[in-house]
């Protein structure tokens, strides 16, 4: 399309009186069907066309009009009708009379084209529409040319055949609409029946969620009732066994003491198989004491900063004792530089304690070795030992009460020494964990915060 094809209108008209009005609004429902507006689409640039016009008249007594058709930015091709006033607009500005003009067109704005102020107004010609190439273009001036302007009364007459056919459509719509809201509120009505449903079902879930809470709460605190009384009664079991044991244990010294009378050998044996026995159970009586207390909470750590190295010395001092065999070593290694942390050392010697002996009771050759190291902010004792090892499905069971490997029970021992150090470990704020398989030896690793608990 050149220039000067774009530039020349496809018609004009004048509005001077009143009838033009009927006029422009006939011509410019013919220019939109000419361009290939759809039929609503030239009712409605035809209706504001009127509007404009019947409000210029008033207001600047009358104006050109004139029709074109041109390429939007958007790429695609507007019907633009340009009404230049008479006389200059009213404070240069256009205001329709009707609000709903401005709806019935895509642009309606005051422009100025070469020092002439118009009144644009344009709607976008459909892409169905035939292309406005130039030659259809001067096409459309001919046939524009060839029809004749039809009088007041005709375009009176279709005016009032589009506003039926409008009503009509309307009708319609209000009736489809009204189809739509039956719909609607039926819609709704399952929406709410479902929000009902689920709400209910959601209440009942939580009323079955609070009771399976408060019959949690329940059973948690009966167990922890029955824990404690059960730790009561050891304490206080293991309490009243410690007068009697020990009074058989100091009558059997008596009896076996150089200032009483002197027994046979065979009464020496039985008196002496009573103190060990009485020993023994002494040594059980403590042992269910000590767990019990830990079990009540009645230990409280003191927690001071230690120094493993005279810890690790007595260690060596006391156990030498109970490493009798020939063909066992017991190492217990040196700390390298200084190795200081914070906890209860009481506690920790009674750990270690237990570990070490029971690596010295299990193995039969090879060695028992004690060391310890620092990582980040924890400190990590290990008490290897070249014994039987340990079934991997039996390193929980180990840390149970009474519980003993079969087989393992003729070195004596209670199976209360691993629970009992367990609960030492976590009331220092650490862990105690074991490595070992049968025939590789165990590995028992006491981990502790350098901070303390
Ligand atoms: P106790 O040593 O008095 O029997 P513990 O609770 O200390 O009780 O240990 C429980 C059981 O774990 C022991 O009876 C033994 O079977 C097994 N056990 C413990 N330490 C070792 C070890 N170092 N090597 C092999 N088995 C062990």
């Amino acid at each position: 399309m050149t220039e000067g094809s774009a530039a020349l209108p496809l018609l004009q008209m004048a509005l001077r009186v009143e009838q033009d009005i009927f006029v422009i609004r006939q011509r410019g429902r013919e220019v939109a069907m000419v361009v290939g507006l759809e039929h609503q689409d030239q009712v409605r640039i035809a209706t504001a066309l009127s509007e404009v016009a019947r409000d210029l008249l008033r207001t600047t007594a009358g104006a050109d009009v004139s029709f074109h058709v041109d390429a939007g930015a958007d790429g695609r091709f507007h019907l633009r009708a340009d009404l230049a006033p008479m006389s200059p607009l009213p404070d240069g500005r256009y205001q329709p009379q009707s609000g709903a003009v401005s709806r019935l067109v895509d642009t309606l704005s005051v422009s100025t084209v070469e020092g002439v102020t118009v009144v644009r107004m344009s709607r976008r010609v459909p892409a169905s529409a035939p292309t406005p190439t130039p030659e259809r273009l001067a096409e459309f001036r001919t046939e524009l040319g060839r029809t004749a302007p039809a009088s007041a009364l005709d375009e009176l007459t279709t005016q009032n055949g589009q506003l039926i056919a409008a009503l009509d459509e309307v009708r319609s719509q209000r009736d489809e609409l009204a189809v739509l809201n039956e719909e609607l509120a039926e819609t709704n009505r399952g929406v709410l029946a479902l929000y009902n449903q689920l709400t209910e079902e959601l209440e009942e879930t939580n009323r079955g969620v609070v009771a399976l809470y408060a019959e949690l709460d329940e059973k948690s605190a009966q167990l922890r009732a029955a824990s404690e009384s059960k730790s009561r009664f050891l304490a206080n079991v293991s309490h009243e066994l410690r007068a009697p044991v020990t009074a058989i244990i100091g009558l059997g010294r008596l009896l076996t003491d150089s200032a009483s009378d002197p027994l046979t050998d065979e009464q020496g044996r039985q008196v002496e198989l009573i103190r060990s026995s009485a020993a023994d159970l002494l040594n059980l009586v403590n042992e269910l004491l000590d767990l019990a207390k830990a079990e009540s909470g009645r230990i409280e750590p003191d927690v001071v900063e230690v120094d493993l190295r005279p810890v690790f010395g007595q260690l060596r001092g006391t156990l030498r004792a109970l490493a009798t065999r020939p063909n066992v070593e017991l190492v217990v290694e040196e700390p390298r530089g200084p190795a200081v942390l914070r906890t209860d050392e009481v506690l920790l010697g009674q750990v270690l304690r237990n570990l070490l002996h029971n690596g010295l009771k299990f193995t039969e050759r090879g060695e028992v070795r004690l060391r310890a190291s620092q990582h980040g902010d924890r400190w990590q004792f290990e008490v290897t030992d070249t014994g039987p090892g340990i079934a991997p499905e039996l390193h929980d069971r180990i840390f149970e009460e009474f519980y003993q490997v079969p087989g393992a029970t003729r070195v004596g021992g209670t199976g209360l020494g691993l629970p009992y150090a367990r609960r030492l470990v976590t009331l220092l704020g650490g862990t105690l964990e074991l490595t070992s398989a049968p025939g590789e030896g165990s590995t028992f690793t006491v981990s502790l915060p350098t901070g303390g608990a």
